[in-house]
């Protein structure tokens, strides 16, 4: 469990397994940056045995002011996830789990998608009489809108839909028809007194990050800004799949300065152990301080 003054901050896991080889995602990782970064990669962020990076797939469970807020859902059980066997089909625990963290699903006041990828979405909702319905039936769903409108149209057309394996269709649009979710934009947007919502687009079209604050303290909910801690290193590497790769970059030194400029505890949405860290800027850009 971590700290941010008032708030506590829980990670509920659902995957922490090897996933996509690293140099078909970085394909400018050589063998001098194994050299420089071997010691820290490998176990917790790099399978040396497979070549594979290590990825968490987990949720944060914000708990502050009497609210539980639950932020991004994973992918969800039972979900079809072609070119992805390490999602694929998956039985995992994670309502347990989020239970042993401090909240039942009816107790969840908030749910928060950093963007509408559908390893972000997937306990939104569950199969209920053969109808998806919110999994959190006390919830607001905060989406953004940029997300939703950007999805919608890659639903609706039939040679790209269905959006995101089907999980735009099964885990957004039910919400949006239960009149459960609150779109936004990256404004930003205050939501409440202790959270701000700001944009940073490129990963996805409408990708924004959480900014909270208690007590003078920070943290910064960043999604999938960055993947992996090699980006803090080289901000220029993107992890596969964006709306627009120029714009995932400019977003991810945006995040960066944030982050280093106000020493807030950064929640990053699949960096592996110990999942949460801080950024520090140096003479040439930036390094984690994520010690495991
Ligand atoms: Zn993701």
């Amino acid at each position: 469990m971590f700290k941010v003054g008032e708030a506590t901050i829980t990670r509920v896991e659902e995957t922490y397994v090897g996933s996509y080889p690293l140099r078909d995602v970085f394909k400018d990782f050589t063998d001098a940056h194994m050299a420089e970064h071997g010691h820290w990669l490998a176990p917790h962020h790099y399978i040396a045995e497979t070549g594979q990076i290590r990825l968490a797939v987990h949720s944060w469970l914000l708990q502050i002011d009497g609210k539980k807020i639950l932020i991004d859902s994973c992918c969800g059980n039972n979900k079809v996830k072609p070119g992805r066997p390490f999602w694929h089909m998956l039985n995992e625990p994670y309502l347990e789990r989020l239970a042993a963290a401090g909240a039942k699903p009816d107790e969840i006041d908030l749910v928060m998608c950093t963007h509408l990828h559908h390893d972000h979405v997937g306990w939104n909702t569950r199969q209920k009489d053969g109808k998806w319905v919110p999994t959190f039936p006390n919830a607001r769903y905060v989406f953004s809108k940029p997300d939703v409108d950007y999805f919608a149209k890659v639903d609706a057309d039939p040679k790209e839909g269905p959006a995101e394996l089907g999980t735009f269709r099964e885990c957004v649009v039910p919400i949006l028809e239960y009149g459960k979710a609150d779109l936004v934009d990256g404004g930003p947007y205050r939501l409440n007194d202790f959270i701000e919502i700001d944009s940073a687009p490129g990963h996805s079209p409408g990708h924004v990050f959480f900014k909270l604050a208690s007590k003078g303290e920070q943290g910064v909910f960043i999604g999938d800004v960055w993947h992996h801690l090699l980006q803090v290193y080289y901000p220029d590497w993107n992890f596969p799949k964006n709306s627009d790769a120029a714009q995932a970059r400019v977003s991810r030194r945006k995040v960066l300065d944030h982050c280093a400029a106000s020493s807030a505890l950064v929640f990053p949405g699949h960096v592996g152990l110990p999942f949460a860290g801080r950024v520090e800027k140096t003479a040439q850009g930036f390094k984690p301080d994520f010690p495991s």
